[in-house]
C-alpha cells in the first residue's frame, strides 16, 4: 500500500536555487520567511504524512454521504480539518491582520504539493477555501474582510466557488442565478451544480461564493455579479445567525477524489430568495471570479504534480520489489526487480523527470507572482504580471494533462496489480483524471494561453520569455560539460519550435480562427514541455558547478543532471512533434463537415 513521503530534497532545491526564496524573502513583508522555511516544511511534511496519508485510501473507500440535505465526509475529516486550521496552514499566505502567517505564495507551491499528494480529496477543501479569502481579500469591502476572513482562516468556515449551472460549464455567460436587491443585501436564487465541498460537517458554516445576474444586468459574461452566500447568516458581533436558504440537493458519484463532495446546490428556491452580499461593483462579478481562478487553476495544477509525484514514489517502490524476468544481457540467469530492466526505467526516469519539470516550473511562477504582489519597483510587478498570466493556463493544462500521463505510466509499471485496486496506484490514476476538467478544461486554458495571453498583445509576452530561454540555452551549448552542451542543443530545438508555432498561431489569427485555434491544446502542451526544460536547463547548469565543485550532495546532483539529459532526449523532443502537428496538421482538424460526421451517428445507431 502507498504511503506518501515528502520530497523535501527537491522541493528545497527549487526553492532556493530556482524559484529564488532568498530574493523573495527580501520582499516588504516577507522578511521572516527563511527563518522558517525549514521548519514550515517538515512540519508540513509531517503533517501530510502522519495526519493526511492514512486518510487516502479510506476516503476513497469510504466517500461521502448525503441524507436530507446533509453531507457526512469519510471518518476522520472534521478532526484532520481542524488540526489543519488550528496547526495555521489555512493562514500561510494570508495577511496577518486576518489571523494569518503573510507568507510568499511561493510557500504554496511546496504546501500545496504535500496536501494533495498525501490526499486530494481532502486538500480540494483548503484549496477553494484559500481562492475565497483571496477573493474577498482582494475585492470585498472592508467590513466583507473582517467579518468572513478570519472565520475563513480559523477553519470555523470553509468557501466555496459556486460558478457552474447546468447551461453554463465552460461558458460562464451563460450564468442565469438572479439578485434582486433588498436593503443592504440581496436575495440570491439558482441552482448551482458541481460545487467542491458546497455542503459538509467540517465547518459549523460555509461561505459561498456565487455569480448571478442582478435586475437589467446586461447578456453575457458583462451582466454577471459575484456574491457571498453563507449557509448561515453571520451577526455584527461574529455569533452565527439563521440558516440561510442554501440547501445541498445532491452529490455526484464520481470516478475520483471520492473523499470530497461534489453538490447541487439550490440557493434560495424554496422561498423568497437566499441572502447574499454583493462583492465590489454589479456586473463585475467574472472579472473578480477570474482573481479566484487564477489561484485556483495554479493551484490544480499544483494537485497534478503532486498526484503524480505519489504515483511515481509508489510505483518506484513496486519496482524495487517485485522480482520478474531476467537481464536482456547474455548470461544473466537469476531473476530481478523489474526496475533493472530497461523499459521500466524508462517509465520511471520519465515519470521522474517530467515530475521535476511541472515542480519547477510551478514554483517560479509562484515566485513570480509574489514578485507582483510586493516587489517595489512597477516595471518589475509589471513583467512577472505579464509571466504569471502566460504561465497559469500552461501551469494548469499542461502539469495536469502531464499528470494524468505519468499516473498511467505509474500504474502501468505495476502490470496487472496497477489494474485492480488492492494496491491502491488505481486511485492515484482515478484520483488526478478529474485535474484536466475543473478549473477550466484544458481546451479552456488553451484557449485562454491564444486568445487573451499570445494574440492580445501580439505574441509580446511569448516573445520575451522566449529570449530569456535563448539566452540560457546558449549558455548550456557553451558549456564544457557535454551533458549540460547537449541539454542546451535540446532545449534550442524546443524553443525554435515554440517560436515557429507562436508565429504561425500570431499569422494565422489575423485570417483563419479555425485554423489558429486547431491545436491549441498540442500548442499549451509545446509551451508546458519547453518551459519545462527551460527550468531543466537551469537545474542542470546548476547541478554541473556543483558537481564540480565536490559538493558534499553531489549524489543528488548528479542525478538532477541525469533527469535533465533524459528529459532534453525524451521529453523536449516531443517538441518537434508538436510543431508537425501545430503548421502541418491545423488546416486538417476541421475538414469534415458536419454532414460527414453524422454518417458515423447513422451507422452507430443502426448498427
Ligand atoms: C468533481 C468536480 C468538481 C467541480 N467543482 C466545481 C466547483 O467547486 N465549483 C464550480 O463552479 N464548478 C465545479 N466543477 C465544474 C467544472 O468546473 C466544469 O465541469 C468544467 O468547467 C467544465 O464544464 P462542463 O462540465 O459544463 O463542460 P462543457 O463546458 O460542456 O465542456 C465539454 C467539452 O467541451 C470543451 N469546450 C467547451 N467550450 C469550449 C470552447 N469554447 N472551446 C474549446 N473547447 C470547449 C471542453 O474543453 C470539454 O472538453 C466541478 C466539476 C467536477 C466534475
Amino acid at each position: 500500500m502507498s504511503t506518501y513521503r515528502a520530497p523535501l530534497r527537491d522541493m528545497q532545491f527549487v526553492l532556493r536555487e530556482l524559484a529564488g526564496i532568498e530574493d523573495i524573502a527580501k520582499l516588504p513583508g516577507y522578511e521572516d520567511t527563511l527563518d522558517v522555511l525549514d521548519s514550515i516544511l517538515e512540519e508540513a511534511a509531517s503533517f501530510a504524512t502522519g495526519v493526511l496519508d492514512p486518510l487516502n485510501r479510506v476516503a476513497d473507500k469510504e466517500g461521502c454521504t448525503w441524507i436530507d440535505g446533509k453531507v457526512t465526509t469519510p471518518k476522520g475529516f472534521k478532526e484532520a480539518y481542524k488540526k489543519f486550521a488550528d496547526a495555521g496552514w489555512i493562514g500561510l499566505p494570508v495577511p496577518p491582520e486576518y489571523g494569518g502567517q503573510g507568507l510568499p505564495q511561493t510557500m504554496l507551491g511546496p504546501t500545496l504539493e504535500m496536501w494533495n499528494g498525501s490526499n486530494i480529496g481532502f486538500a480540494n477543501g483548503p484549496l477553494l477555501n484559500q481562492g475565497a479569502i483571496e477573493a474577498i481579500e482582494l475585492c470585498g469591502s472592508d467590513e466583507q474582510k473582517k467579518r468572513w476572513i478570519p472565520n475563513l482562516v480559523s477553519g470555523k468556515g470553509t468557501g466555496t466557488m459556486g460558478l457552474t449551472e447546468p447551461q453554463a460549464g465552460s461558458d460562464l455567460a451563460q450564468v442565469r442565478s438572479k439578485a434582486v436587491p433588498e436593503g443592504d443585501h440581496y436575495r440570491i436564487t439558482g441552482q448551482k451544480i458541481f460545487i467542491t465541498f458546497g455542503e459538509h460537517d467540517m465547518a459549523e458554516n460555509i461561505i459561498h461564493l456565487v455569480l448571478a445576474r442582478v435586475p437589467d444586468a446586461p447578456e453575457g459574461v458583462k451582466g454577471i455579479s459575484l456574491f457571498i452566500v453563507p449557509k448561515f447568516v453571520v451577526n455584527e458581533n461574529g455569533s452565527l445567525g439563521e440558516a440561510n436558504d442554501v440547501v445541498c440537493a445532491g452529490i455526484e458519484h464520481k470516478l475520483g477524489i471520492n473523499g470530497n463532495p461534489t453538490c447541487t446546490m439550490s440557493i434560495g428556491e424554496s422561498g423568497k430568495g437566499s441572502i447574499g452580499y454583493l462583492v465590489g461593483e454589479a456586473n463585475r462579478g467574472l472579472e473578480y471570479m477570474f482573481i479566484m481562478m487564477n489561484a485556483a487553476r495554479f493551484s490544480v495544477g499544483v494537485q497534478g504534480l503532486a498526484v503524480a509525484d505519489r504515483a511515481y514514489q509508489h510505483s518506484l517502490e513496486y519496482a524495487m520489489e517485485r522480482v520478474q524476468g531476467r537481464d536482456v544481457k547474455p548470461g544473466s540467469r537469476a531473476p530481478q526487480a523489474i526496475a533493472a530492466h530497461p523499459d521500466v526505467r524508462r517509465m520511471l526516469m520519465w515519470q521522474k523527470a517530467n515530475i521535476e519539470a511541472m515542480r519547477a516550473l510551478s514554483y517560479v511562477t509562484a515566485a513570480s507572482l509574489d514578485i507582483v504582489h510586493k516587489h517595489p519597483d512597477e516595471k518589475m510587478r509589471k513583467e512577472h504580471k505579464a509571466f504569471v498570466e502566460l504561465m497559469i493556463p500552461v501551469v494548469k493544462g499542461w502539469c495536469t494533462e502531464n499528470a494524468v500521463d505519468c499516473a498511467s505510466t505509474a500504474l502501468q509499471v505495476f502490470g496487472g496489480m496497477g489494474y485492480v485496486e488492492e494496491t491502491g496506484i488505481a486511485q492515484q490514476y482515478r484520483d488526478v483524471r478529474i485535474t484536466t476538467i475543473y478549473e477550466g478544461t484544458t481546451g479552456i486554458q488553451a484557449l485562454d494561453l491564444i486568445g487573451r495571453k499570445l494574440i492580445r498583445d501580439m505574441g509580446a509576452t511569448a516573445t520575451a520569455v522566449i529570449t530569456k530561454m535563448q539566452k540560457l540555452a546558449k549558455e548550456l551549448v557553451e558549456s564544457e560539460n557535454a551533458d549540460v552542451k547537449a541539454i542546451g542543443d535540446g532545449l534550442n530545438t524546443g524553443i525554435a519550435a515554440l517560436a515557429e508555432t507562436s508565429q504561425f498561431i500570431g499569422m494565422n489569427a489575423m485570417s483563419d480562427l479555425h485554423k489558429a485555434f486547431a491545436c491549441s491544446v498540442p500548442y499549451l502542451k509545446l509551451w508546458g514541455v519547453v518551459a519545462g526544460g527551460w527550468q531543466m536547463g537551469r537545474a542542470a547548469q546548476i547541478a554541473a558547478a556543483k558537481i564540480a565543485a565536490n559538493d558534499p550532495e553531489s549524489e543528488f546532483y548528479k542525478a538532477k543532471l541525469a533527469t535533465s539529459k533524459f528529459y532534453a532526449t525524451h521529453v523536449l523532443t516531443q517538441s518537434a512533434w508538436y510543431k508537425r502537428q501545430i503548421v502541418d496538421g491545423s488546416a486538417d482538424v476541421m475538414t469534415l463537415t458536419d454532414d460527414q460526421f453524422e454518417l458515423d451517428r447513422k451507422m452507430a445507431v443502426t448498427a
